[in-house]
């Protein structure tokens, strides 16, 4: 969802790959990190929070000459955004380094047969899956081997770089419903998940497509199909957008590059939570269990704007579909009532951000009348997360649009969601009916 740099060139790397980084900020993001080798092996630096802290600790970029690596900035979709969950994550051995944007949907699975096998996860992310996985694959010593059989047992989006202490010259690039683009230099190359990092080094672009690797050397790029390792040919492209254009992909606006970006982010929203074989919603992450949803007669959508705008469509689904009486709140007036709410009443506060300080101020009232907790949120780790019993991301990535576009469409998605699991739940539809709303 957010920032992939990679380079393999002659000059040093890390002022390169800060330097992409930084073009990239204006996308947002939670933390930031970047690796490389040295004589020694695999180093790695990571830093929660602004990526101003990260330059601070590697001196600037001066902190090596090593001519190849990568660098990462994170929107968290699984695990909070702490350095530990940072990017990029290693194997166990610390002699491989993964960065990855988008969300492995079996990670869960994935994740519980590897640590069986022995291997030893650091962070709660998903992506830390791909890095073991790769290790698992590597007792043939060939990189691209056990990276192509690594993603043939992953499900869900990629756009992803491994660099590996055996093979030092290289970078493996793989992309799977995540953008990833590949610059082509003079004695140097370069990846990245979006053009404006690598526009002031190169014009001449790459776009991978989905199911492709790519191999990437300072003298070199070499790419092949995930699946088949056929050989591929990828058109070059002359990129005449200056840095201003390109961070808006080509449109004129960032809200409209959103709006085309909504198909994307209600499937990224979707990603993982209907179970394909049964029709079924699977919805873990709300941490209630079929009784405690037996005991709820009414339920609150509590929000502010946009959201509380999300709020007035699903109430025409839930009331639907799960039959049961439902209050759209606005967070503002909530705080200021008296208030029927107790412990079978469950509130929904909906917010973006997470952070919305009258839909939290709401959320605690609440929660404090005994009221089940489960919000719709787009940033893991906010306020409004910590502080319910659950939580529904929507996975619509930064937004930075002010009238809200795909944080809407998002929205809604997870409520759609939410209310054919509660009409799942309480017996009203079978997988059946709700697999024929999915793909109405
Ligand atoms: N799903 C990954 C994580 O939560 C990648 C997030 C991203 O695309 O930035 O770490």
């Amino acid at each position: 969802m957010c920032g992939i740099v990679g380079y393999a060139g002659a000059k040093p790397a890390l002022p390169v790959l800060l330097d992409g980084l930084a073009r990239l900020e204006y996308r947002g993001y939670d933390s930031a990190g970047v690796a490389w080798i040295e004589h020694d092996g695999i180093k790695r630096m990571r830093c929660q929070g602004k990526l101003s802290g990260l330059i601070d600790l590697l001196e600037g970029g001066r902190k090596t000459r090593c001519p190849i690596g990568i660098g990462h900035t994170r929107w968290a979709t699984h695990g909070a955004p702490t350095e530990v969950n940072a990017h990029p994550h290693t194997d166990c051995t610390g002699s491989l380094v993964v960065v990855h944007n988008g969300i492995i949907e079996n990670y869960f699975t994935l994740r519980n047969r590897l640590q069986q096998e022995g291997h030893e996860f650091q962070s709660d992310t998903d992506t830390e899956v791909l890095a073991h996985l790769i290790e698992k694959h590597l007792e043939g010593n060939d990189l691209v081997e056990a990276v192509r059989g690594a993603l043939e047992e992953v499900e869900g989006a990629f756009a992803m770089g491994v660099l590996w202490k055996g093979a030092p010259d290289m970078l493996v690039a793989a992309r799977k419903e995540s953008p990833l683009v590949l610059g082509v230099g003079q004695d140097e190359n370069f990846m990245a998940s979006d053009i404006p990092a690598i526009l002031p080094y190169t014009r001449d672009i790459i776009f991978l497509e989905d199911g492709d690797l790519a191999v990437i050397r300072a003298d070199s790029i070499a790419i092949t199909r995930i699946d088949t390792g056929e050989s591929v040919e990828r058109e070059i492209s002359t990129i005449s957008w200056d840095a201003t254009a390109a961070e808006k992909a080509g449109f004129r606006h960032f809200m409209l590059k959103e709006i085309y970006e909504q198909p994307q982010a209600v499937l990224n929203t979707f990603r993982g939570r209907i179970i394909p074989d049964t029709g079924q919603v699977d919805l873990p992450e709300i941490k209630l269990s079929h009784d405690d949803l037996g005991k709820i007669t009414r339920i609150i959508l509590l929000a502010c704007g946009t959201s509380w705008h999300a709020g007035l469509v699903a109430k025409y689904w839930i009331e639907e579909w799960a039959g049961i009486p439902v209050e759209v709140d606005l967070a503002s007036e909530f705080r200021y009532r008296r208030l029927l709410v107790d412990e079978t009443v469950l509130t929904v506060p909906i917010s973006q951000s997470g952070e919305t300080a009258d839909t939290l101020a709401g959320l605690r009232i609440a929660k404090e009348k005994g009221s089940p907790i489960i919000s719709i949120c787009n940033v893991v780790g906010s306020t409004i997360t910590r502080e319910s019993h659950g939580t529904i991301y929507t996975h619509a990535g930064p937004e930075i649009g002010v009238a809200s576009t795909k944080a809407f469409t998002s929205q809604l998605t997870a409520l759609y969601i939410l209310a054919l699991y509660l009409a799942q739940e309480w017996g009203v539809m079978n997988a059946n009916d709700c697999s024929q709303k999915i793909n109405a």
